[in-house]
C-alpha cells in the first residue's frame, strides 16, 4: 500500500472491529507468513490475530490511530481474511460505522 492517499491509511477500522481467524498454515512457524507472536492458537487448525477476540477489539499488528492514521505492521505478511476485506465492501462499511466513520465514497461499488 504505497499510495499515501489510500483511504485505509486514514482508517484501520476493520482491524479494530472483527475477530480475525485463519488457518494454522498461515502462521510462519507452520510454513506461512503471519508472525506467531502476534497471534494466538484457537484450535489445532485455527489461529487468531492477537487482540481481536476481546473488547475493545484491536489487532496487535495495527499501528496508529483508527480514523486518523493507521497501517498494518505486517502488511505483506497479513493473513487471508485481511487480504479479502475490500475497501468499500459491506464489511468495510460496518467496521467504519462501529468507529463513527462514514462509508467510503459511495461511488465505490459495494462487494
Ligand atoms: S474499514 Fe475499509 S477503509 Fe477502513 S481500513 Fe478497513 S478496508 Fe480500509
Ligand atoms: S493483521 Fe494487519 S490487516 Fe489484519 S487485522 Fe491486523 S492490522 Fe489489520
Amino acid at each position: 500500500m504505497a499510495d499515501p492517499e489510500h483511504p485505509c491509511l486514514r482508517c484501520g477500522a476493520c482491524c479494530a472491529a472483527f475477530r480475525v481467524d485463519f488457518s494454522v498454515h498461515e502462521i510462519d512457524e507452520h510454513g506461512g507468513t503471519v508472525p506467531a507472536g502476534l497471534a494466538v492458537e484457537v484450535t489445532g487448525t485455527t489461529w487468531r490475530m492477537r487482540g481481536t477476540d476481546h473488547v475493545p477489539i484491536r489487532c496487535a499488528a495495527l499501528v496508529g490511530k483508527v480514523g486518523e492514521r493507521a497501517s498494518c505492521g505486517i502488511y505483506e505478511w497479513r493473513p487471508n481474511p485481511c487480504r479479502e476485506l475490500e475497501p468499500g465492501s459491506h464489511a468495510c462499511d460496518k467496521a467504519r460505522a462501529r468507529h463513527g466513520l462514514p462509508p467510503l465514497d459511495p461511488e465505490t461499488p459495494a462487494t
